[in-house]
């Protein structure tokens, strides 16, 4: 028996042809993509509107998405983990969060593991396995998007900050992003990408021209400290890498992300701040810092909230905008790349699907 065609994988002239295999018109191309990503369709049986016999071979021949729940668990305020199954057995997690002002934001995955070793973050710990598929990055978002319409809710948001590294898959996830702008209409304005610092890539998002958000992983102000946290700085320094961004801003007049994780007495000092005040200083940008969330593999610990204020206002002298970001459910914050590692010890009303 041959593979079932995964419906999510094809373009709507793809999925004509495929029909027209099947002696079927063409227009019922867009009825299935209408079902698929307006409708939020989770099987062939609720397209009411297709003749009983088509029903019965997309039933028969296809697949929709290729991804398997093997986890997933809810927190109280709102927020779902998941871990899904590729076919091939690897693991990768995405996290829906909801706001109280009505933002639905899904963050997921571009890779299963990372091939950048940065040391403080699991996901890099774990060393890289492979690239995502754009259809496998898209079908993330499709789910949480399908689930919330369910519910009379819609997706409103998308960040790429799950497990992987998005600028190293750079065309599928571009892909990727396109479609979800396109199939399932969230605004490319509401689209995060995250990467730690690939320069080429960043000057390739300039000249995309599409309109999505860039966060760029900073973490330290010095090459030596970048260095020892975030391997890839030896590649590209942060002159290298700061000069990339004020391109991007000139180049798209659009406002860049900066991460900042707080480490106790590695990246929360006075000086640190200082130093990344001067450095960001006249850039349109905004920095989040994000206290540590520590991992079995690295021995950093977040920093205290009078240190995370201290570094918040001395970032301010410089006329940096800066923020904490909220912690949502239970340690997913910083980079959901720690559900995998971390999904079999935690509390709450977790279960297994
Ligand atoms: N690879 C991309 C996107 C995924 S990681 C990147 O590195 O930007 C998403 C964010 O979580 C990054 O800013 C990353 O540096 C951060 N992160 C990873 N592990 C973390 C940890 N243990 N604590 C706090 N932030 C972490
Ligand atoms: Fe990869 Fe991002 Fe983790 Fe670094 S922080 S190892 S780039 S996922």
């Amino acid at each position: 028996m041959t593979a079932p065609t995964d419906l999510l994988s094809l373009s709507e002239a793809d999925l004509a042809a495929w029909l027209a295999q099947r002696g079927q018109r063409s227009f019922r191309a867009r009825q299935i993509r209408r079902w698929l990503y307006q409708k939020g369709a989770s099987s062939v049986d609720q397209m009411s509107d297709l003749p009983r016999a088509l029903r019965e071979s997309l039933a028969a021949e296809t697949a929709l998405g290729t991804l398997r729940v093997a986890t997933e668990q809810s927190s109280k305020d709102g927020t779902v983990k998941r871990l899904y199954r590729l076919p091939d057995g690897h693991l990768i997690e995405s996290v829906l969060m909801r706001y109280a002002d009505g933002r639905r934001t899904a963050c997921i995955s571009s890779q299963a593991g990372c091939a950048m070793g940065c040391v403080f973050c699991a996901t890099g710990q774990m060393g890289f396995a492979r690239h995502l598929s754009s259809t496998e990055i898209f079908e993330q978002v499709w789910r949480y998007d399908r689930a919330l319409k369910a519910e009379g809710e819609r997706l409103s948001n998308v960040v790429l900050m799950g497990m992987g590294e998005p600028f190293h898959n750079y065309n599928p996830v571009v892909a990727a992003m396109k479609r979800m702008n396109k199939d399932l209409g969230i605004g490319a304005r509401h689209i995060t990408v995250s990467t730690v610092g690939i320069v080429p890539r960043i000057k390739s998002l300039a000249d995309e021209g599409i309109q999505v958000t860039l966060a760029v992983s900073l973490h330290a102000a010095t090459d030596t400290a970048r260095s020892a946290l975030m391997p890839v700085n030896r590649k590209w320094s942060i002159e290298t890498l700061v000069e990339a961004c004020r391109e991007y801003v000139e180049k798209t007049h659009r406002r860049i992300t900066f991460e900042w994780a707080l480490i106790e007495g590695e990246t929360d000092s006075v000086a640190e701040a200082q130093r990344l005040g001067r450095l960001l200083s006249g850039l349109l940008c905004h920095v989040n810092v994000i206290p540590l969330n520590p991992t079995g593999g690295y021995g950093g610990q977040p920093s205290a909230p009078e240190r995370v204020q201290r570094f918040l206002q001395t970032l301010g002298r410089y006329g940096v905008p800066a923020s904490v970001r909220v912690r949502r459910g239970i340690d997913i914050d910083a980079g959901c790349g720690q559900l995998r590692s971390r999904v079999m010890e935690e509390q709450g009303d977790s279960h297994v699907v």
